[in-house]
């Protein structure tokens, strides 16, 4: 089974976060990029499906501008077997991501297409469930298991979501999309000789218009705000005082 995984590029999440002096957008410049935390997981997923034989090709597959081709080599170091780029150096809103990803669907045919189930950039949310609409394909977003064989019906995936007090259990058929939570897997790190044998993997580039798809939006960016600071905290002397300010200064009782 060929299994696509998507991965965004977004800044690094120890990265703290510095808006435009203009407040236009978040400021990029010098800012260290990762692999969306997300993604890495997806990436994993993928990988330990190869190692159990349920995998036999993975394709890692990006939107974004050049420099996004640094992710797609993660990918490979971490396990993929190729990459396809799709480039553009506009930005593009979720819905045009996921018609491009269905682009790259209809090329590959995979069995399996697994998303982060968020990216924390723009925390969206919703391209794996876009593209599972536009592919008419099973969703299975907030993935904490994935399970093939062991019970799981031939051309079925089951998948475990964690949702709302509780955990829910669904079996799609195949082809399927799956968005990964944060306890579906510990990511490993890229090893040095992986690193180097990335660079020679295959990466193909593919253009939103090869794909037929226009990355024009509906949404213009009106202002970004950085969040109001924290106030200082202070250490009271005694119980007393405490509850002297929660009635009096903080009138929460
Ligand atoms: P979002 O819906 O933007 O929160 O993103 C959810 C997931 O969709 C991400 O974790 C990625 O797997 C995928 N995704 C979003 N944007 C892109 C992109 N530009 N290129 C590739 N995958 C993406």
């Amino acid at each position: 089974m060929k299994v696509l995984v998507a991965v965004k590029r977004v800044i690094d999440y120890n990265v703290k976060i510095r808006v435009k002096p203009d407040h236009s957008d978040v400021d990029l410049t010098n800012v260290k990029m990762a692999m969306n935390p997300f993604c890495e997981i997806a990436v994993e997923e993928a990988v330990r499906l190869k190692e159990k034989g349920v995998a036999t090709e993975i394709v890692a597959v990006t939107v974004g501008p050049k420099a996004a081709q640094e992710q797609l080599r993660t990918a490979l170091a971490l396990g993929a077997d190729r990459a396809i780029h799709v480039e553009t150096e506009e930005r593009v809103e979720s819905l045009a991501v996921a018609k491009l990803l269905k682009g790259v669907v209809d090329e590959e045919q995979p069995g399996l297409v697994i998303l982060g189930k968020q990216a924390i950039d723009t925390d969206n949310n919703q391209t794996g469930q876009m593209l599972a609409a536009l592919a008419n394909m099973g969703q299975g977003t907030f993935a904490s298991e994935v399970a093939f064989g062991d019970g799981v019906e031939e051309g079925e995936v089951r998948v475990t979501r964690e949702i709302d007090g509780g955990l829910q259990t669904v079996a799609l058929k195949l082809p399927a999309v799956v968005t990964t939570d944060l306890r579906l897997n510990e990511p490993r790190y890229a090893k040095l000789p992986d690193i180097m044998k990335a660079k020679k993997k295959p990466l193909d580039t593919r253009t939103p218009e090869a794909l037929g798809v226009s990355v024009a939006s509906g949404l213009s960016l009106l202002k970004v705000e950085t969040p109001a600071e924290r106030k200082g905290g202070i250490k009271l002397g005694s119980v007393d005082e405490l509850i002297d300010k929660l009635k009096n200064e903080a009138k929460v009782l």
